[in-house]
């Protein structure tokens, strides 16, 4: 598969596009559209890296197309460079003000064209980087407290529209400063990740998010699941922990390493404006388990 990044050319004169096509073609997977309506298309159909785009064509200008892609929430986040006459300063300012990242003149140099689309492509990828790291865990590679907020909120929404249900899971590590005293921080932090891919193992559904909560402790957002399915998961993550077989000798609960869960689910009613209650559900369950004996599920 041609892993180059995508950039599409949109143009109304054929022979600007034929030009573009050959600057670029050495380095990139070029994509070309001759009026706005193709370009919309061909940019939510192909989500290019980015977009090189004439101002003036016919039908449906470059302004509006720029404007357009910024409305559709999967195109708003492609960087877009006019392509422009050079004695046309007015629409160089106007351009910048819809959100275009740069501008290239007409007639093109083909060394400049060539620095300034590489420059975009590479600040776009670094900011695409940043945006995935910013919402995961750092050590265990799944989703961080900030992803799985917001995914919830969305979550509660959507439920609350659609009369649909959310189940919750939150569960801690059993006696884990027992275990990093007696086994070291090293030893904690692979008990952690441990604990997160067995998470990830158990819920193999895209739409479920397994996150890290802080410390030792993890959530699971289980979208559309009543309280006796997200029982019967939240069991299974139990077994399996266990099963993993990692040794706990400071534990007074079991030889091996445990986890206690508190499970809650909700049908989110309209009035009801944020998810606090769902959380503070599976919060005081999960203490009821850790009081009761740890290693075990309560709701
Ligand atoms: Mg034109």
């Amino acid at each position: 598969m041609d892993e180059r990044p995508r950039v599409l050319v949109v143009d109304d004169n054929r022979m600007n596009l034929q030009l573009l096509h050959n600057i670029l073609s050495q380095r990139y997977q070029v994509s070309v559209a001759i009026n706005g309506e193709q370009a919309l298309k061909r940019a939510e159909t192909l989500r290019p890296g980015l977009i090189l785009l004439d101002i003036k064509m016919e039908g449906m200008d470059g302004y509006e197309v720029c404007r357009r892609l910024g409305e559709q929430e999967t195109t708003q986040h492609i960087p877009v460079i006019f392509v422009t006459a050079k004695d046309q300063q007015e629409d160089e300012r106007k351009g910048l003000e819809l959100g275009a990242v740069d501008y290239i003149t007409k007639p093109f140099h083909p060394a400049i064209v060539e620095v300034r689309v590489r420059n975009h492509l590479e600040l776009k990828r670094q900011r695409d980087t940043l945006a995935r790291l910013s919402r995961i865990d750092g050590l265990t590679g799944i989703a961080n407290r900030r992803q799985f907020d917001d995914v919830l909120m969305e979550e509660w929404n959507h439920a609350s529209r659609t009369g649909g249900c959310i189940g919750l899971i939150l569960l801690d590590i059993d006696h884990f400063k027992p275990f990093n005293d007696h086994y070291g921080h090293v030893a904690g932090d692979d008990a952690l990740k441990v604990v997160a891919r067995v998470l990830s193992d158990t819920l193999p559904r895209t739409t479920d998010l397994v996150a890290r909560y802080g410390g030792e402790e993890f959530v699971c957002v289980l979208p559309g699941t009543d309280l006796a399915g997200v029982l019967t998961v939240a069991r299974k993550i139990q077994e399996a922990v266990v099963e993993r077989g990692i040794p706990h000798a400071a534990s007074s609960t079991h030889a091996n390493l445990t986890v206690s869960l508190g499970v809650a689910s909700a049908q989110p009613k309209p009035e009801e404006r944020d998810p606090e209650k769902l959380i503070s559900l599976a919060d005081e369950a999960l203490y009821k388990a850790k009081a009761s004996g740890r290693n075990q599920v309560s709701v």
